[in-house]
């Protein structure tokens, strides 16, 4: 029988060689998460032993995500902004950036009463779910439109209390009154879809591909839903890191005021908000 300690460090030497990123970091996930170990057990409790089942349990997990499938969609959840949630194939995994985008939307919503917020494209429901659970009050309404995507929206939404109103249904198409619309839209360009990473390759294409120069639903956010947005709302998207001045250039062509970029904690250009006034 093989002991934590002994398993950890082969799966560890495997994914380096396989080229995972944080290779000591993934196989102590993997470990809680499968067999229910303390975090770091490594280091917490070494000399345990495992049961030949639990042994070849972790190993298949480990092979796969050395084949470069998805951590997450190995466990099957991923935290965001504190909070648990279901991911698997066909759903986009939350990424911790995308939080940025939930704390711009909090700090303009912070003193002033619960806003009406529609998330487009909601996939997970990660940025729907964080706002009506940091924001008391606020009226949350998710927008996805793809099947196993929305399946994933409404397991998210039962665990967290049903705090968000989902709705199966084409982003684009606008309908109702909000104080907020965000999004964190598909945004990848043509070229970059031909150069994906390989863990983001198991994620939906649908979730991913945003027209030859990435910027297909912003045009179409921006101008659909001008109309649907109060006075004195907010806009907000997510962007990829060149997409700053085309989003703010889009977002002030369709009327939006005060449109500016905010950085990730990489430096990197990764929110572009705009506000709604005459
Ligand atoms: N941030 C994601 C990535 O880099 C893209 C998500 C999206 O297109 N909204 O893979």
């Amino acid at each position: 029988m093989m002991n934590v300690k002994e398993a950890f460090e082969k799966i560890e030497k495997r994914f380096h060689e396989a080229g995972v990123d944080s290779p000591a970091f993934e196989v102590s996930v993997l470990m809680e998460d499968l067999l229910n170990l303390p975090r770091n057990p490594e280091i917490t409790v070494p000399e345990n032993l495992l049961e030949p089942e639990e042994e070849e349990k972790l190993f298949a997990a480990a092979e796969k995500r050395a084949g470069g499938y998805p951590l997450q969609y190995i466990i099957g959840n991923w935290e965001f902004f504190g909070r648990k949630f279901f991911v698997g194939e066909g759903v986009l995994i939350p990424r911790p950036e995308t939080e940025l985008l939930c704390e711009t939307v909090l700090k303009y919503f912070s003193r002033t009463m619960p806003p009406k917020i529609a998330d487009l494209c909601s996939g997970s429901g990660c940025i729907a779910i964080t706002l009506a659970k940091e924001l008391g009050g606020a009226e949350v309404t998710a927008v996805e439109l793809y099947d196993g995507a929305f399946e994933y929206l409404k397991r998210n939404n039962a665990l967290h209390g049903n705090c968000v109103k989902t709705l199966q249904k084409d982003a684009l198409e606008a309908f109702g009154k909000f104080d907020c619309i965000v999004s964190n839209p598909p945004y990848i360009t043509g070229d970059e879809m031909k150069e994906l990473q390989t863990e983001v390759t198991f994620e939906p294409e649908t979730a991913l591909f945003g027209g030859t120069d990435g910027l297909d639903f912003y045009r179409a956010i921006a101008k659909n839903w001008f109309e649907h947005l109060n006075e004195g709302g907010l806009i907000a998207f997510e962007i990829g890191d060149t997409q700053g001045e085309a989003v703010k250039e889009i977002l002030t062509e369709n009327g939006y005021k005060n449109a500016g970029i905010i950085k990730d904690y990489e430096g990197r250009d990764r929110v572009v908000s705009a506000v709604k006034y005459d």
